[in-house]
């Protein structure tokens, strides 16, 4: 039998997944990660580190690793590399390359995608939206970037990179962006400006989300207003999605998913006022199903992809 492996490099965290042929998960991992450190020595070694463990797991059930996609958070190129990653600082990295030399020729494939574009995947392929022809996926995490579907095929642009809404201004007089702009969607609206703006005492992003969850489930007033707020602000992003692109539906995804009960109803009102099609044109929008290994898996599901597309060895 064969397997695919996913992994997904984030700001605070690295994720994994297997899957067998069906896209059904063998395993799933995730651990927080200490975060930017300018280059991609140390995502480097962390995912090479989880990807052995991975493929001795597989060799031990007799599994062969068909290939491996890594999720970034960044702009990757259509030549695989990654032009910039904002949060985490690096530029013009080849981390495809830099880990295949660390794996030591793996003997499958590395391929490396925005992190947006393989949450998207995964939502098209597996999630509660599975199917959809028009969906876009808003990542919920310290940056926000769009993975874009439309027409049943995942859009990356000219160069591969489109889907940047987390850097489109929505106030010029708004907070510093880590791209060296002001006032970006992910600025305002990203799960760092909930964490900035509540009374919280610093810890694991996971853990102060959860406060903030528990603070607004006990009707504090400053938290849910501050929910709001972030709510209408992605709704303004959302509806920048609906007027151009007219999606069926919109996925919210990481970190927003267990603040979505305070956030929707914001995004909702805000979205479909600010979009001329009544109704916001049609477009629903909901929170993701799939968990925080949402990119992991659609970046397995994307080695299943290659598979069948002839890009690696066919299997029978
Ligand atoms: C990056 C995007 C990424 C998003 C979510 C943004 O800062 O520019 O490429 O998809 O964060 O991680
Ligand atoms: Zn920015």
């Amino acid at each position: 039998p064969y397997a695919a492996i996913g992994v997904e490099v984030n700001v605070d965290y690295v994720t994994a997944v297997a899957v067998d042929l069906a896209g059904e998960r063998l395993l799933s991992w995730r651990r927080s990660f200490p975060g930017p450190d300018g280059s991609t020595g140390q995502a480097v070694a962390a995912v090479a580190a989880i990807v052995r463990r991975v493929v001795s797991r597989m060799a031990k059930q007799e599994r062969q690793v068909l290939g491996l996609t890594v999720g970034v958070p960044g702009l990757v190129g259509t030549d695989g590399t990654v032009l910039i990653a904002p949060n985490l600082g690096w530029r013009d990295a080849d981390l495809a390359g830099d880990l295949a030399k660390a794996l030591r020729d793996p003997g499958f494939a590395v391929q490396v995608e925005n992190d947006a574009n393989l949450a998207a995947l995964a939502e098209h392929r597996f999630g509660s939206q599975a199917g959809t022809a028009n969906l876009v996926y808003l990542t919920g995490e310290i940056g926000v970037g769009a993975g874009i579907i439309l027409d049943g095929r995942i859009r990356r642009g000219g160069r591969g990179y489109g889907g940047e809404i987390g850097h489109i201004q929505l106030d010029p007089l708004g907070a510093e962006c880590r791209c060296g702009r002001t006032g970006c969607l992910e600025a305002v609206a990203g799960i760092g400006a909930v964490l900035r703006h509540a009374p919280l005492s610093p810890a694991e992003v996971e853990i102060e989300l959860d406060e903030v969850a528990r603070l607004a489930r006990a009707g504090d007033a400053r938290t849910l207003g501050l929910l709001a707020e972030v709510g209408r602000q992605l709704g303004k992003g959302v509806a920048v999605v609906a007027n151009l692109l007219n999606p069926e539906v919109v996925i919210l995804g990481g970190y927003y998913v267990p603040l979505a009960p305070w956030l929707l109803p914001a995004v909702e009102d805000e979205a479909r006022g600010r979009t001329i099609a009544p109704e916001g044109g049609g477009c629903r929008v909901v929170a993701s199903t799939l968990g925080y290994d949402a990119a992991a898996l659609g970046g397995a599901a994307r080695v299943l992809d290659s598979v069948d597309s002839g890009r690696l060895p066919r299997v029978s």
